[in-house]
């Protein structure tokens, strides 16, 4: 294996000897089973587009040709999880599975309660429907979109307290998911109720950006003051080990898995979306430390989603779900996943394509006002920008700028975020390293091709999380 976090491409002609006494590393897996995927022509791409609407999400996956659009629910299952799906133990209540998931959240998360939930966005909806009151803040490291929908429509004002440093995609910040801790001392001072705060684990709209330990620890202390909880949005909580791992002194020699233990241990519960780290398709949980709390969030998870021994979930989701959270922390794994991103953004920035630095954990961001100068936000240039991807090689990102910002409950005006991102997102133990190579070379040539759009203008709307149905017209 590479020591070096940050994996050099290959396949360039190896002429020194210095070069040839590079040892690269690879994934630590073989593969089974494939899948065959679709080239398609360029007028076919064309005919797709405009049928979507210019939205990457109303493409059909079978017109896709490199699918990078999430990384969510989009991981390839081990053979291990797949045996485990023949396990299921599909009775109404007391499932052999649900306990086996529950060993694998206290052993590797920590936490004493754990109440499954069929994806992350039901964890979201209990935590903010038992904790949050009309006119509460909740104060976070950046928004994410499914979380600030609950914790709005449960009444609550979210209030960003992440450091300046991650709105800036050019700055160096090896932590760019922490918390400011003066913005968040304001809020805890000044809001009328905080119920909880709310830290997220590798922020997914800074740009898959780390959270260090230090101030993990700081803003359990600072919190605790002030007898407010901290809850964890744990989605990606492993790949937020792995940097810390990487990056922050004194963690160099402990496992992803210890990482993670001493992470979660400054948080007083999650919510979780199974289908980013645990490596299944579909799944999440919700986990309290607080047993009254615990107790109203079984009675509403029978509301909505389940039993609270399978909320939502299948027997067998469980099984394969408690699996994929073992091979998860391995450090073998996090390695290959990270390095995997890693050495995409790479081969970009070897190239001079503006993306956010330090490369994400799941995922490589590109900074889409750079790709269009001048282009106004009103055009949505991220949107402009997946469009032309798919477009060029078939190859499907996903918008986060304004679209994906959406509109001020109370003025009805566009939030303007100030990153303007496309997100190529890289599901896990999924494509190779030639996958890679293919999507960069795509991305390079919208980024040199010299004659740019002027941009899109939306033409249908949808009231919720519109960025998913919104519809588009070239301008
Ligand atoms: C995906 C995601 C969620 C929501 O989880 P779902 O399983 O999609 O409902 C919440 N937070 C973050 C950071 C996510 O990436």
């Amino acid at each position: 294996m590479n020591s070096s976090p940050h994996p050099t491409p290959s396949g360039s002609v190896r002429t020194t000897g210095q070069q040839l006494r590079r040892r690269s590393w690879a994934e630590p897996w073989k593969i089974k089973m494939v899948e065959p995927i679709k080239v398609t022509t360029p007028q076919q791409r064309e005919a797709a587009l405009s049928a979507a609407g210019y939205n990457t999400f109303l493409l059909r996956s079978e017109d896709v040709y490199i699918d990078l659009l999430t990384d969510s629910g989009t991981s390839a299952m081990s053979d291990w999880q797949w045996a485990g799906l023949m396990l299921g133990d599909e009775a109404y209540a007391g499932s052999k599975n649900y306990y086996h998931l529950e060993e694998a959240v206290r052993r590797h998360y920590g936490y004493k309660h754990l109440i499954p939930t069929h994806q992350g966005r039901g964890a979201e909806h209990i935590l903010s429907q038992i904790m949050i009151r009309p006119g509460d803040t909740v104060p976070g490291n950046m928004y994410f979109t499914t979380t600030r929908y609950h914790q709005e429509h449960a009444g609550a004002q979210f209030v960003d307290v992440i450091i300046d440093e991650a709105h800036d995609p050019a700055s160096p910040h090896a932590f760019k998911g922490d918390v400011d801790l003066a913005k968040l001392e304001r809020v805890l001072k000044s809001a009328k109720r905080v119920p909880y705060v709310c830290l997220a684990a590798t922020v997914n709209m800074a740009g898959g950006q780390p959270v260090s330990m230090r101030n993990a620890r700081a803003v359990k202390e600072l919190c605790a003051r002030h007898g407010v909880p901290v809850m964890m949005d744990a989605t990606r909580a492993v790949e937020n080990a792995w940097f810390i791992k990487c990056r922050e002194p004194g963690y160099s020699e402990k496992s992803c898995a210890q990482i993670l233990l001493e992470f979660c241990s400054y948080t007083d519960g999650c919510t979780m979306s199974g289908k980013k780290d645990a490596l299944v398709n579909i799944g999440g949980w919700l986990s309290l430390n607080d047993d009254a709390l615990a107790d109203k969030a079984r009675n509403l998870v029978v509301v909505y989603e389940g039993l609270h021994t399978y909320g939502g979930m299948a027997g067998r989701d469980m099984e394969a779900m408690a699996r994929g959270i073992e091979e998860s922390v391995q450090d073998d794994h996090m390695r290959a996943r990270v390095g995997q991103v890693e050495y995409l953004g790479g081969l970009l920035q070897a190239s001079g394509v503006p993306v956010v630095v330090p490369i994400g954990g799941h995922a490589v961001y590109l900074d889409a006002r750079r790709f269009y100068p001048g282009m106004p936000q009103d055009n949505f240039p991220a949107q402009t920008l997946a469009a032309e991807l798919y477009l060029d090689g078939g190859v499907r990102a996903m918008e986060r700028g304004v679209v994906s910002a959406g509109r001020d409950k109370a003025t009805g005006r566009h939030h303007y975020p100030k990153l303007e991102l496309v997100r190529l997102t890289i599901p896990r133990r999924v494509y190779t390293q030639a996958h890679m190579d293919v999507v960069a070379e795509s991305v390079v040539a919208v980024y040199e091709n010299p004659s740019k759009p002027k941009g899109l203008r939306m033409v249908y709307e949808p009231e919720y999380l519109r960025f998913f149905q919104a519809r588009f017209e070239l301008l």
